[in-house]
């Protein structure tokens, strides 16, 4: 019989660098005094967690286009049988796609309005971001089947009367295969703003059903995610191996992958309910 003790989440987020290129007042990302994650040593993760029975990683920041080893990582993850997802902001993205198209299964990308100008209230760094997003969507359609598109939109104050006009912006050339919802939870930089960006939960809910009533209509996958059930869905690697899950709303950390492998497989059993994380991976990449 086989010793469950040993074994991680089905999934797990790996951000391998805390820089980025963007400057987004919801982002939930690592504070960026962290240091970039070496390729051995995000090597020496994707063996941790594919020996624990992890079967999917998806590799984010920070931004990890701006991880120089990127390509390099996700050929190991592949060849340690891994279903692969990047998330990235898409703005260098171009540069490295022909590198990385057989080693990853998805992209996910962000939009966050129906326009430019509304989008770029939120998405700040480059003013050409939405045009950008729009035409790494072209081009993954256009040259590789093999990969899946997942575009996210993290709905907030600012954008939340442009939501449900985004499925207009998608013809046969740009489809996703599938489009999530996420409200604007609060850890790092998304708490300092939180009083100019904050939703309510009813507020969400209201208007992920016109969402989902946009989304159906064009025959795209609609996915949620609200903070209600935000705890034990996740397991996220930090640059420097610090393992965090999500209990009370906020990232919390459970031990590191360097260091303290036990204390990471023993309280990510208490706090990643296995089953909801595994709804929410296979919910929103299948
Ligand atoms: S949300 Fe993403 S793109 Fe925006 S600042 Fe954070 S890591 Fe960068």
């Amino acid at each position: 019989m086989r010793n469950d003790t040993k074994l991680l989440p089905f999934a797990i987020d790996v951000r391998i660098i805390a820089d980025c290129n963007m400057s987004c007042p919801f982002c939930f990302g690592p504070l960026r005094t962290l240091s970039i994650m070496p390729i051995d040593k995000a090597e020496e993760i994707i063996d941790i967690i594919s020996s624990l029975n992890s079967r999917a990683i998806i590799i984010s920041g920070g931004e990890p286009t701006l991880h120089e080893d990127l390509p390099l990582i996700l050929k190991y993850a592949k060849s340690r049988k891994l279903l692969t997802v990047l998330s990235t902001n898409g703005l260098k993205l171009l540069e490295i796609i022909d590198e990385i198209s057989n080693y990853v299964d998805w992209i996910s990308l962000p939009i966050e309005a129906h326009s430019q100008s509304e989008h770029s209230k939120l998405r700040i760094g480059d003013k050409k971001h939405f045009n950008i997003v729009l035409d790494n969507m072209k081009y993954i359609r256009s040259n590789y089947s093999n990969i899946k598109l997942k575009v996210g939109t993290v709905v907030t104050k600012l954008n939340k009367n442009f939501i449900s006009s985004i499925p207009d912006l998608f013809d046969s050339t740009i489809m996703p295969d599938v489009w999530k919802l996420y409200q604007v939870s609060y850890s790092n930089f998304a708490l300092i703003n939180k009083d100019n960006i904050h939703i309510s939960n009813e507020e969400f809910d209201e208007l992920s059903i016109i969402a989902e009533d946009h989304s159906t209509r064009h025959g795209i996958k609609f996915v949620t995610y609200s903070n209600r059930e935000r705890n034990g869905k996740y397991l996220f690697v930090n640059p420097n191996g610090d393992a965090l899950v999500i209990k009370d709303n906020d990232e919390y950390v459970i031990g590191n992958f360097f260091d303290n492998m036990d204390d990471v497989v023993s309280l990510s059993k208490r706090y990643v309910n296995t089953e909801r994380l595994m709804d929410n991976f296979n919910k929103s990449y299948s």
